[in-house]
């Protein structure tokens, strides 16, 4: 049967990302009804709406969709269409797999990590004070007269880093059983519990607490800073680590450098009601319709949802067939060449053309 998927081609670079990955799942022999939608900066400017109802009807109607990057203009006064996506859909868990392939050049050749940011609260729950306002300084003299408060430096700005029971136990258990669906064995959780004990100690908390429900998955922590160094140093001893908020967002960069950059780093957006699958990049639009960046994290994304969708001898035949292509060094976009300006690099058609042709190999 044909999976029922919303195809979001984006703006920028993403409708020649979007169309070489459809070509690549298309040729797993999986069969998709696309149902395309549109959103991002080109939809702003043909309807004045850069999230259209229709788009997110479609997601919450098939539950499943996968997305090319939308760019979000500063100053623009529209709202990004990531952060309103995450908002609708409760989007709560943000999955990156940073795996460096063979024939990428990186110093971190041993690095196959899974990356499962919490998504919806942590300093990026949008509460914030501005300086000297009413409701900053306010919120100053509360805090003061609180027992255990402190007086707050004049003129602060102020954000609220809120973590909750529900929303930490909700993310610990997206990543286990992430872990136990994909054959991982252990989960490690990153915090700073010792500074901020009721914020991230909560979270390491309950933490341990979801780790007690899976015995056959090893749980440890690690304090954020020393995660950081331990990564760079001995990444072969990380698997899967989930974090709050902010430092899933810094992380997910650093494991993203460390597999050889952003054209290789795939995401997937999971919520209770739908689950969303793009890569970690963004539009990159001055390469808008050249035909030159690199497919690959869209298509991982791709490999990730057909993961989702249980079609798994598809998703390991598509990133085998990636893996392939990489590793070969041929049929690969510029930034995969030992120089940007290699003459020999190929565009983003013709990598999926390259990958199609290893799967029919
Ligand atoms: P970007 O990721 O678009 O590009 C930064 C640079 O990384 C590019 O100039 C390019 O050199 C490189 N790069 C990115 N993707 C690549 C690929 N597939 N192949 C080869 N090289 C690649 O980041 P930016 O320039 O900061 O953001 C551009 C726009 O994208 C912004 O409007 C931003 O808000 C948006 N954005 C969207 C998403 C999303 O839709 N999920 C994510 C991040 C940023």
């Amino acid at each position: 049967m044909a999976h029922d998927v919303t195809f979001i081609p984006g703006d920028g670079t993403g409708p020649e990302l979007a169309e070489a990955t459809r070509r690549v799942l298309e040729a797993t022999g999986v069969a998709f009804n696309w149902d395309r939608r549109e959103a991002g900066v080109d939809e702003y400017e043909r309807s004045g709406n850069p999230f259209p109802d229709e788009t997110l009807d479609s997601i919450r109607r098939n539950g499943i969709g996968i997305k090319g990057p939308t760019t979000t203009p500063v100053g623009s006064g529209f709202r990004s269409v990531n952060v309103l996506l995450r908002k609708e859909l409760d989007l709560y868990a943000c999955i990156r797999p940073c795996k460096a392939y063979e024939g990428v050049r990186t110093r971190f050749p041993e690095t196959d990590i899974v990356i499962v940011r919490e998504n919806t609260e942590d300093l990026y729950a949008g509460i914030e004070f501005e300086k000297d306002s009413d409701e900053a300084l306010r919120l100053t003299d509360f805090i003061e007269g609180l027992e255990g408060g402190a007086r707050i430096r004049e003129h602060s700005g102020i954000s609220i880093k809120p973590i909750s029971v529900f929303g930490s136990e909700r993310i610990v258990r997206a990543a286990f059983d992430y872990a136990k669906e994909n054959g991982r064995g252990k989960v490690t959780a990153a915090h700073k519990a010792n500074i901020m004990k009721y914020s991230d100690g909560l979270f390491l908390e309950v933490a341990r607490k979801v780790a007690e429900d899976y015995p056959e998955i090893e749980f440890e922590d690690r304090i954020i800073d020393n995660l950081c160094n331990q990564l760079v140093s001995r990444p072969e001893e990380y698997d899967v680590i989930v974090l709050p908020n902010l430092y899933g967002d810094i992380v997910s960069d650093l494991g993203a450098g460390m597999i050889g950059g952003l054209g290789l780093a795939p995401g997937a957006n999971i919520g209770t009601e739908a689950a969303m699958f793009e890569a970690t990049h963004g539009s990159a639009p001055k390469y808008k319709g050249l035909n030159r960046v690199n497919p690959t994290a869209l298509m991982l994304s791709g490999v990730l949802m057909l993961r989702h969708l249980h079609e798994r001898d598809a998703a390991d035949s598509l990133e085998a067939a990636i893996a392939s292509v990489i590793k070969q060094g041929e049929k690969v976009t510029y930034d995969l060449k030992p120089t940007r300006d290699d003459p020999t690099a190929v565009g983003t058609s013709e990598f999926a053309g390259a990958v199609i042709e290893e799967m029919n190999a």
